[in-house]
């Protein structure tokens, strides 16, 4: 028998005043995980969530591994009912505050203060991601209040090493992949469309990093005793940077574009749907003229089409003044963002090929691999991102967009590949809310509005199994 909605609902609502208190306690831990000096602390967040977990009857370890400790919890579902196993993964660790001398209240003082949107949580962490994780931790914490149980089995992973390059990660999942065995993984750090409209992320794109650095002369030369009898490495790497994209911003390294699917009608549609204000996106960044791929909107060229970007470029003297000198070497760093379907070996091979054929003559490259990562694309006809779409829709009583992301989640593509399942990606932050910045925030309506989302998503979660159950015993 299904457990009634509505009284968890009632509870969330009662019990904010306490939500709020709970997140306030959490972010005052400063859990900066990148930072040694931390170490004591980025514990202690791992102890107060397993410790929260704990009390709210889940079975709780901390678990170490060469970095910071996994929280690792699991709780059953109702007895005797075959339901959905859920993962639920979130990270404690936060990002350092710095630049200190911008916050406006102390990073780890936790405030409350006025918005446009009614009251925020101000703090480091706020949103990513403690404020996010506690959103399905309450959840819990309410339907085990009314309920005495949850509607489906439940197994929480929370990772302290998320601001600091996950190197615990994969290790930890192969090592313990039995344990963490589930039907699908529910991921919280993504965003909203806006406040009022909430998103399930479903494309997620991957990524091809080099450093490539041309070589010449056998040392630093002077410009006047020799500019003019040789190539200057610095000149010659430009010359071929520039080749890499046309003046049509189509990216000429070869074969580029051969395996990238065409984004479907509605597709389309549907991003045409949601109005995306392209002034407003580079008009916050000082930007009024566009640029990227010809024929391509701005926000398909974000969320579904591949990118190639020079992040640096050194060489020669770049101390302050003049220096007349031609560099002996010139290196820039080179990353590709690629969509799903392209194959990121084919495109680092093809990146250095490109590279390689334009080498002037007597000259050679060194190439360093700075790691590669496919994109993701997430099924959009599970049940679970059905169940979670039903939840959604109930909660704010308008239907949920599906939305792409330009960036990377590489703990997607690792429960992909080691878990063997997909990923349902819902997350309650907002575009303002200053991730990684001074001042980060999270909106209380967000958080309120997240939690009651995760208890709607759950009861939903069970009635697949319920729907399941049916169909199966008809047969
Ligand atoms: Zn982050």
């Amino acid at each position: 028998m299904p457990l009634p909605l509505q009284p968890v609902i009632d509870h969330i609502e009662q019990d904010f005043d306490g939500a709020i208190q709970r997140l306030q306690d959490l972010l005052r831990i400063p859990s900066i995980s990148t930072d040694p000096t931390f170490n004591d602390q980025t514990r202690a967040a791992a102890q107060w969530v397993a410790d929260d977990l704990k009390g709210i009857g889940f079975d709780v370890s901390l678990r170490d591994t060469p970095g910071h400790p996994m929280v690792v919890a699991h709780h059953d579902g109702p007895t005797g009912e075959d339901v959905p196993h859920i993962l639920y993964y979130g990270h404690y660790d936060v990002q350092p505050p710095d630049p200190m001398e911008l916050w406006e209240t102390g990073p780890f003082e936790p405030t409350i203060a006025d918005s446009p949107h009614g009251k925020k949580i101000v703090g480091r962490g706020a949103v990513d991601d403690k404020g996010q994780l506690m959103t399905f931790i309450e959840a819990f914490r309410a339907w085990k209040k009314v309920h005495d149980a949850l509607p489906v089995k439940v197994t929480v992973m929370l990772e302290g090493e998320e601001e600091s390059g996950s190197p615990s990660l994969d290790p930890f999942l192969n090592e313990n992949k039995e344990e963490l065995a589930a039907d699908v993984c529910v991921v919280c750090d993504t965003a909203m469309w806006n406040i009022d409209t909430p998103a399930i992320t479903y494309m997620l794109r991957g990524l091809v990093y080099i450093e490539a650095t041309l070589h010449g002369p056998n040392c630093d030369l002077h410009s006047g005793v020799y500019g003019g009898s040789l190539r200057n490495p610095i000149n010659a790497l430009c010359k071929i940077l520039g080749e890499l994209i046309d003046d049509d911003g189509v990216v000429q390294i070869p074969d580029f574009y051969d395996d990238v699917l065409p984004l479907g009608d509605s597709e389309k549609a549907q991003w045409e749907s949601l109005g995306f204000d392209e002034s407003a996106f580079l008009g916050e960044i000082g930007i009024n003229t566009p640029f990227g791929e010809k024929g391509q909107s701005t926000l398909q060229r974000v969320w579904s089409r591949p990118t190639c970007d020079i992040n640096g470029i050194h060489g020669g003297y770049i101390g302050e003044g003049a220096k007349t000198v031609i560099g002996a070497h010139a290196t820039a760093k080179i990353s590709c963002r690629l969509v799903a379907n392209q194959d990121p070996g084919t495109i680092h091979e093809n990146l250095l090929a490109f590279l390689t054929q334009r080498t002037p003559k007597g000259y050679r490259w060194e190439f360093k691999n700075h790691g590669t990562s496919p994109a993701i694309r997430i099924p959009t006809d599970s049940p679970y991102l059905e169940a979670a779409k039903e939840g959604l829709k109930e909660t704010y009583g308008r239907p949920a967009v599906l939305i792409g992301c330009g960036g990377s989640i590489p703990l997607v593509g690792s429960i992909q590949q080691i878990l063997g399942f997909e990923s349902l990606l819902v997350g309650f932050g907002l575009d303002d809310d200053r991730m990684h910045s001074p001042n980060e925030k999270f909106e209380l309506r967000c958080l309120q509005m997240g939690i009651k989302s995760h208890a709607a998503i759950l009861n939903r979660f069970a009635m697949i199994s319920q729907e399941a159950l049916a169909s199966a015993s008809s047969m």
